[in-house]
């Protein structure tokens, strides 16, 4: 099967979140800019943001302490540079958003003045996140979208899936193979430059707070292509995720903000427990606060925990979280008089495709931002708030870049169609899909997820590997897109998994209970690609 169609663009955006968007409301000033994405354009991580961006703002606080509590957080793991150049950025970033109209919460202060309406989250000293109520991201989306919809430069293309990468004769990224989900027409994108801006992996788990979208195709997908990819052992879990309701295949998140507020952790019949574990109580950093609450469980035989917030008022409750007030009040609890069940879930991954200051990846040509990207700001464990920050700082970067390197009369090489397409399309029932992913998700909760062991890490790769060996020969470009999507959930399994092994340690967000102590001999990234196996180093 040959491409039915060829285009040709400046620059090639793959996933409309954060991270696209602003890379193309950046970009679109230098080039062409053509958006992909694989659902609705809204339909990201982004989207469901709650808790807000961490940007040192607040009079008593600094860049400088905002850099103190991202190094602290990402236990000897994070780049000294890197977190620089994301924590000096944050309040300009804040600032430009507002001016793009995104409605962030305020209040008057005593002088009189409208200020920005600081919440506070975990590992933070102070109060330093921008928050549009508790639906920040939602706000984000929307703001960011009617910007890139208002440039003539930018176009998007909805219900695309991205395939795989072109690349040329040196290895160059050359633009990207597209699928037309309607038609099933592929479509072969050039392009000077290519942001992949994918988002997470959380789809690999079977308790997540990401959505379906969440399958981590850009990893794989630049896995494929031989890009270094870095630290994916480190996954965070988030420790209070709405117990016993799904919502469209994500846990519903009740906000670490809500803690932040005051509420506490407590076990089925009452018992407050996260003094016992941490100085901050609830407010401990997240890995923390997920492996106590899994502990406890376990110790306990218990299926969740309790987040009491009766101590709010009911009129803080609403005005401060009405998503997630009035979320739970549909589902019968109202958070105002009775504690919510709560269990951690895969919330973020810390690795990801390895890119440089510029958010260069190790492909030519190929960017990479957001949360598919390793940039080395979060280390071994993401302080909360960080990633949308982040994502804004690496997408206006690669930006940067991309349109100074690569501008419009640069052409990249003529792409080599090295993959093999299948002449028929591979059907698979929904059902069988179906099966197949929770096998998945089932192994890497078991296997790889808060606590981990050597032998169930040696048994997930031992069951992820059965798995890929029943799973129908997918060529990548069939026309089923849950099969592609399987064969890259696969993919990131694996890489977490083998990621995992290498660290024979303990550190921040990875726990491994027959090795439970950091070693100052893993203080470096596990770096992996196609090519390369078992690397610590500093990408
Ligand atoms: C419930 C929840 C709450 C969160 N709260 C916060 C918070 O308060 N603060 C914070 O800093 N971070 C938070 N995060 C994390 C943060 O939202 C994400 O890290 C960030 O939004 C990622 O942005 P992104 O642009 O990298 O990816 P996303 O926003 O996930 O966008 C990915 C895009 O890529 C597209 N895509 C994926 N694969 C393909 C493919 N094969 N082909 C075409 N398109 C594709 C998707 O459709 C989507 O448009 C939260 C995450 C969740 C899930």
């Amino acid at each position: 099967m040959r491409p039915d169609e060829e285009l040709s663009v400046d620059y090639l955006v793959i996933g409309s979140g954060i991270a696209g968007l602003w890379f193309a409301w950046k970009a679109g000033k230098f080039g062409k800019v053509l958006i992909v994405t694989k659902k609705n354009s809204a339909e990201s991580n982004t989207n469901y943001a709650q808790g807000g961006i961490a940007a040192a703002i607040a009079e008593d606080d600094s860049p400088r302490l905002h850099y103190e509590d991202t190094i602290r957080a990402g236990a000897g793991l994070a780049h000294p540079d890197i977190v620089e150049i994301v924590t000096s950025a944050g309040p300009r970033l804040v600032n430009e958003l507002w001016r793009l109209g995104i409605e962030f919460s305020t209040k008057i202060d005593a002088t009189g003045q409208k200020k920005f309406d600081l919440g506070r989250e975990g590992g933070h000293r102070r109060r330093r996140i921008v928050h549009a109520q508790d639906a920040t991201g939602q706000a984000i989306e929307k703001g960011l979208l009617a910007a890139v919809r208002s440039i003539s430069t930018i176009h998007t293309l909805e219900e695309h899936f991205t395939v795989d990468l072109l690349l040329d004769q040196d290895g160059n990224c050359a633009g990207a193979l597209i699928l037309e989900k309607s038609t099933g027409r592929l479509k072969k994108i050039r392009a000077n430059a290519c942001l992949l801006a994918t988002g997470g992996v959380g789809q690999v788990y079977r308790h997540t707070t990401n959505p379906a979208i969440a399958t981590g195709d850009g990893i794989a997908i630049a896995y494929r292509a031989g890009a270094l990819i870095a630290n994916m052992e480190f996954i965070q879990f988030h420790p209070t995720a709405l117990y016993g309701h799904k919502l469209n295949d994500r846990v519903f998140l009740i906000s670490e903000a809500v803690r932040g507020e005051g509420a506490i952790l407590k076990t089925r019949d009452g018992r407050e427990f996260m003094s016992a574990y941490h100085p901050d109580g609830p407010l401990a950093p997240r890995d923390i606060v997920a492996r106590a609450i899994a502990a406890e469980m376990l110790r306990r035989g218990d299926e969740f925990v309790l987040l009491d917030c009766t101590m709010i008022p009911r009129e803080r409750l609403v005005e401060r979280f009405p998503n997630i007030y009035e979320t739970c009040m549909k589902l019968g609890i109202d958070i105002a008089n009775t504690p919510i069940p709560v269990v951690p879930a895969a919330h973020y991954v810390c690795g990801g495709i390895a890119v440089n200051s510029w958010g260069e990846s190790s492909i030519g040509r190929l960017f990479c931002a957001g949360e598919c990207a390793c940039t080395g700001l979060h280390g071994a464990n993401r302080l909360a708030s960080n990633s949308l920050l982040e994502a804004l700082v690496f997408a206006e970067r690669a930006a940067i870049s991309a349109t100074e390197k690569y501008p419009p009369v640069n052409k990249p090489k003529a792409p080599q169609l090295s993959y093999y397409l299948t002449p028929h399309p591979i059907e698979i029932s929904d059902q069988a899909q179906f099966t197949l992913a929770n096998r998945l998700r089932n192994i890497m909760w078991q296997y790889a997820g808060i606590i981990r062991s050597d032998a169930g890490l040696n048994t997930a790769l031992r069951e992820l590997n059965r798995l890929k060996d029943e799973l129908p020969i997918v060529a990548r470009c069939c026309n089923s897109v849950p099969l592609m999507e399987m064969q890259n959930m696969l993919i990131v399994a694996q890489l977490i998994v083998i990621c995992s092994q290498i660290r024979k340690e303990s550190r921040g967000l990875h726990y491994n209970q027959d090795h439970p102590f950091p070693d100052e001999k893993f203080e470096l990234d596990t770096v992996i690609s196609v090519n390369k196996f078992n690397v610590l180093e500093k990408f």
